[in-house]
């Protein structure tokens, strides 16, 4: 399958310009990115002026409403992303769940994304690892109360990556081992295979974030069974994030 690595800026940069140098320079070394596929999931207010970039770089949106229109003040519908070349959405980030994001109004955008045609990256993760492997427990409730209700042959079109709290940001107390990654990505695929069947599941991507780095990225994707990278930190840096991306050209 096509791997795919995706920045996200979060709130990030502070000016219009340095977004427009940060994709430029992501952008510089693109004709190594061969059989890949590259996201970068901005904040809403740069798309109009990042949408005019031609590059192989697809822009991405960090969170969506799931109205179609009306009385929502500060909300951005699907609908309204795709005038700018927004292809992908991240749906349910830990730290937009920390702010009341719960797994019904996830399902709600996931819907809403795919009636519009743009791929919705799901992410789930346990906050913390505990011994008796209850984190497994809170990953399938995750994904299955999230995909509730969604046709089947929609599934495919969909990214799960699995972010653990505990690998995210600077708070991050370490990466996730590969053999960790290796576990999770199959169990995700198996969980799919659950609510739809094992062929969906095969080609559905399920990805990894939580502190990837130049220095994890290889292993993580050679040997850690993932299909690809949710990259926080590291994707503000255009020289570590095309690093990020070259790891995973084959
Ligand atoms: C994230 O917040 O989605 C993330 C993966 O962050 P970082 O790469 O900085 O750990």
């Amino acid at each position: 399958m096509k791997k795919i690595v995706i920045g996200n800026w979060k709130m990030n940069p502070a000016s219009v310009k340095e977004a427009e140098a940060l994709l430029k320079n992501v952008a510089k070394n693109q004709k190594d990115y061969k059989n890949i596929d590259v996201v970068i999931c901005v904040p809403n207010i740069y798309l109009s002026n990042l949408a005019k970039i031609k590059s192989k770089i697809i822009l991405g949106a960090q969170d969506v409403f799931y109205e179609e229109s009306g009385a929502y003040t500060g909300e951005v519908s699907a609908k309204m992303l795709t005038n700018f070349k927004v292809k992908y959405c991240i749906v349910g980030h830990s730290e937009r769940r920390a702010m009341g994001e719960t797994n019904e109004t996830c399902n709600k955008k996931i819907i809403a994304l795919l009636k519009v045609g743009i791929t919705p990256i799901l992410c789930v993760g346990e906050k913390t690892r505990d011994e008796s492997h209850e984190y497994l427990n809170i990953v399938k409730k995750q994904i299955e109360s999230c995909l509730v209700g969604i046709n089947k042959n929609l599934l495919s079109k969909i990214i799960i990556a699995y972010e653990p709290v505990w690998a995210i940001g600077i708070n991050a107390t370490r990466a996730v081992e590969t053999s960790e990654c290796q576990e999770m990505m199959l169990y995700i695929k198996k969980i799919i295979a659950n609510i739809s069947n094992p062929k969906i599941a095969h080609s559905i991507r399920v990805i990894y974030g939580g502190s990837v780095n130049v220095q994890n990225s290889l292993d993580l994707i050679t040997n850690g069974n993932t299909d690809g990278f949710l990259v926080g930190r590291d994707s503000l840096n255009a020289m570590k994030f095309t690093k990020i991306i070259q790891s995973g050209v084959k």
